[in-house]
C-alpha cells in the first residue's frame, strides 16, 4: 500500500533490520525499542489491524506460526516476554499495518498505560 512504512520495509524500499522472513511474514527490530528485545512481526499483506486480519483466512495463524518458529530458534520458550498488538490510535496504534510487538529482556509491568 502506498505510503505505508511497513509495506515499504516489505518491498525493501526502506531498510528494516530483519530477523525472520518467509513468504507471508516478516519480523524486524523496532526502530525505537522499549526493551532489550523489541521486534515487530507483520504480515506482508497490508492489513490495517487485528480486526481486519480476522477476515483474512490463515493470516493470524501464519503470523503466530512465525512467532513460534522464531522463539524456538532463539530458545525463548522459557523466557518471559510480551506479545501484543495495539488496535486503534486510542490504544496506541501509530502504524496502520498490523504488527505484533514481541517485547522482552527486562521485567515488564502490568497494566500498560
Ligand atoms: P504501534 O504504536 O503499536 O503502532 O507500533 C508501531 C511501532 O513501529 C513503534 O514501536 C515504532 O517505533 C515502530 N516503527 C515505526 N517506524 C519504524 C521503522 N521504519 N522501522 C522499525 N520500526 C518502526
Amino acid at each position: 500500500m502506498e505510503d505505508c512504512i511497513f509495506c515499504k520495509i516489505v518491498e525493501g524500499e526502506i531498510p528494516g533490520s530483519k530477523v525472520f522472513e518467509n513468504d507471508k511474514i516478516l519480523a524486524f527490530h523496532d526502530i525505537n525499542p522499549v526493551a532489550p528485545l523489541h521486534l515487530l512481526f507483520i504480515p506482508k499483506l497490508h492489513v490495517t489491524d487485528v480486526v481486519e486480519a480476522m477476515n483474512e483466512e490463515n493470516l493470524l495463524s501464519d503470523l503466530f506460526a512465525a512467532v513460534k518458529e522464531y522463539i524456538e530458534k532463539e530458545n525463548l520458550q522459557e523466557e518471559h516476554f510480551r506479545l501484543v498488538t495495539n488496535r486503534g490510535a486510542a490504544a496506541g496504534q501509530s502504524v496502520f499495518h498490523l504488527h505484533f510487538h514481541l517485547i522482552g529482556g527486562r521485567g515488564l509491568s502490568w497494566p500498560p498505560g
